[in-house]
């Protein structure tokens, strides 16, 4: 996984499967993972639940969050798109794309892009923690290239 980067990386965050654990709780630890990626690299929505407008997906997830971490993911950028996710990646700069499910053509433009690594696969029904191991292997990355700088 390259996730560990001291320059900076467009994030994009899906919500489903990611934020949200199902439709009735957020994800574990996704406090210190949103808090993490946000207030060190850009970051983008990159949900069915963003067409465009930050403010709805934003009204989307409010009540799962505490005020702290809702004031944080209003910084996050709208994104659009509208056959496939890959459409409003932007395959000029390195990026993170946190998802639970990547479609088979949305996986061909990754590869395309030579970008299929930028995905990271989330998956919170084999791995409740998985933001929290996610988190801990980011930290410990940007640890070691601080060390090799
Ligand atoms: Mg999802």
């Amino acid at each position: 996984m390259q996730i560990g980067y001291n320059y900076p990386v467009n994030i994009y965050f899906d919500i489903d499967g990611v934020i949200l654990a199902n439709d009735k709780q957020p994800a574990l630890h996704v406090k210190e993972f949103l808090s993490y990626f946000i207030e060190r690299y850009p970051t983008y929505w990159l949900t069915t639940h963003c067409k465009g407008d930050a403010n709805y997906t934003v009204s989307h997830i409010e009540r799962y969050l505490d005020k702290e971490t809702l004031e944080l993911v209003k910084k996050i950028k709208a994104t659009n798109w509208s056959m496939s996710k890959t459409e409003a990646i932007d395959f000029s700069q390195p990026f993170i794309w946190f998802d639970d499910q990547v479609f088979e053509f949305e996986k061909e433009q990754l590869r395309k892009n030579n970008s299929l690594n930028s995905w990271i696969n989330v998956d919170l029904r084999e791995n409740p923690n998985h933001l929290k191991d996610i988190l801990k292997l980011s930290k410990d990355l940007n640890k070691d290239s601080a060390i090799n700088f």
